[in-house]
């Protein structure tokens, strides 16, 4: 028990609780005032297919485009809205600018399957499938472009209630992604029983691939695992030609980081979708572009 609520607190304070109340009521007022006055905004990072060097989509990420502080990541904010109550929020504003940015793509004859984040939290939310389901259907936008990104819990491997929010997603046609996955409780036991179509090796691992042994070894086993289980299995956190090089040779599907793309606002993800299809490597555009 002792151990469980350890955990518990893991997922709900971080180092910004340690601050004065003061400050967690203005901080509080701040965000209540950012969703109010619409401050958030997507950026998008593609998805690369490894061996065509296609873009098999791109991960929405979110930023709080805060009036003094500028542009704000995620990591500083989203423990606050969890511990606030104002997690549900965020996750209906993530997905109306996703759909609004679909809409817009579509329109420019660009489909892009689009990845969605889900902390925790909002993940073990009652009616959290029907909620996403009815908002994307209410869209006209085709379910079936989501992927639905997710680090479990520590309740998450024998949660009734994970299992069918899952086959309510899946039912709908979006697909489940396991996020950061060899990390924290992202274990070998929740990729058995989610068993999800994609399963994305964490940064943690990749970045050490080309000096370390071991590194590379366990990427590999983690790739012909995925596989094994019939998963795409993608690579974060790629900043190297040399780590491509040898993520290819692992058989890993898809990578994605700094080496191809940083996050990019949603205008600039356009203009660099452009400037990679003359050279004929990266084809996004058209029916057949969607994966
Ligand atoms: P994540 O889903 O694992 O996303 C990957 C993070 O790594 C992103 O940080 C991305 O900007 C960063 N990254 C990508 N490539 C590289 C690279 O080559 N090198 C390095 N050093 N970093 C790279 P970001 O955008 O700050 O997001 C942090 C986390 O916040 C995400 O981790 C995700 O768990 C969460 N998050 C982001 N957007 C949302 C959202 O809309 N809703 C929820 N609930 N969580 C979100
Ligand atoms: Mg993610
Ligand atoms: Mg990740
Ligand atoms: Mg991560």
């Amino acid at each position: 028990e002792a151990k469980r609520s350890g955990k518990n607190q893991a997922l709900f304070y971080s180092p910004q609780m340690d601050i004065g109340s003061a400050d967690l009521i203005d901080q509080q007022r701040d965000l209540r005032r950012a969703i109010g006055m619409g401050e958030f905004v997507l950026y998008y990072q593609p998805k690369v297919e490894i061996a065509t060097g296609r873009v098999s989509g791109v991960e929405a990420l979110v930023r709080w485009m805060h009036p003094d502080k500028g542009v704000v990541g995620p990591a500083s904010f989203i423990p606050l809205m969890e511990r606030f109550g104002l997690i549900s929020d965020l996750g209906r504003i993530v997905l109306d600018l996703a759909l609004a940015d679909l809409k817009r793509w579509q329109g420019m004859g660009l489909s892009l399957p689009v990845s969605i984040n889900l902390s925790p939290q909002q993940f073990r939310r009652e009616g959290l499938a029907e909620g996403i389901i009815a908002h994307v259907e209410g869209s006209g936008i085709d379910p079936a472009v989501f992927t639905l990104e997710i680090t479990e819990t520590m309740a998450m491997d024998d949660d009734a209630r994970t299992l069918n929010t899952l086959a309510t997603l899946r039912a709908a046609g979006m697909r489940v992604s396991l996020d950061d996955f060899g990390t924290g409780y992202s274990s070998l036991s929740v990729l058995r029983d989610l068993a999800p179509e994609e399963v994305k090796i964490d940064r943690s691992f990749v970045r050490d691939i080309e000096h370390s042994r071991p590194a590379r070894e366990m990427v590999t086993a983690m790739v012909a695992m995925g596989q094994a289980l019939g998963m795409k299995v993608v690579a974060e956190g790629v900043e190297s030609a040399g780590q491509v090089a040898i993520l290819r040779n692992t058989g890993c599907d898809q990578v994605q980081g700094y080496f191809y793309s940083m996050p990019l606002p949603a205008a600039d993800l356009v203009m660099w979708l452009d400037r990679q299809a003359p050279s004929g490597a990266l084809l996004p555009h058209g029916p057949d572009a969607t994966v």
